[in-house]
């Protein structure tokens, strides 16, 4: 898991992934995200750098890939991690706009927590995020909380 050690700041980061057996996605690549790639860079707020995401979007465009957005909550401990009402405003917009820009596949989001994560995913034309991935590391399934399906129902409708 990608940790907030850094100075406590969150930190994100973009993974590549193909399409494997039943509906799977096998990261193949990833990008760590660099202090210059943020515009803002805060104990709870990351904002990219504006040609980032367009870079990510061309290189999962070029590779054939699907895009995977990661990103820390250094201040969430426990299992009930979720995305802030600032990250869901933001994947309002970025979700359709990447899935629509990379047909065929889905876009995720990951937030991750100390001890848990969640996760959306966006594909086809859809507005709203269409439900969560579960990660599969080691072997071992690790499973999303499901906070911000419950959450973006309730706030975004
Ligand atoms: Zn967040």
């Amino acid at each position: 898991m990608l940790e907030g050690s850094a100075h406590g700041r969150e930190q994100g980061a973009f993974l590549f992934a193909s399409p494997a057996e039943n509906g799977a996605l096998r990261v193949l690549d990833v990008t760590v995200l660099r202090r210059e790639d943020f515009a803002m860079q805060t104990a709870y707020y990351l904002e990219l750098q504006e040609n980032v995401l367009q870079e990510m979007i061309l290189h999962a465009h070029s590779t054939n890939t699907a895009l995977v957005e990661a990103h820390s909550h250094p201040f969430t401990r426990g299992p009930r991690v979720r995305f802030s009402p600032l990250d869901c405003e933001g994947l309002a917009d970025v979700g359709p706009h990447v899935s629509w820009r990379l047909p065929g596949r889905p876009y995720v989001a990951l937030v991750l927590g100390w001890d848990a994560f969640d996760s959306l995913y966006w594909e086809g034309r859809q507005r709203g995020p269409q439900g969560h991935v579960d990660l599969l590391v080691g072997g071992q399934v690790l499973r999303a909380s499901r906070e911000s399906e419950r959450f973006w129902g309730e706030v975004r409708g």
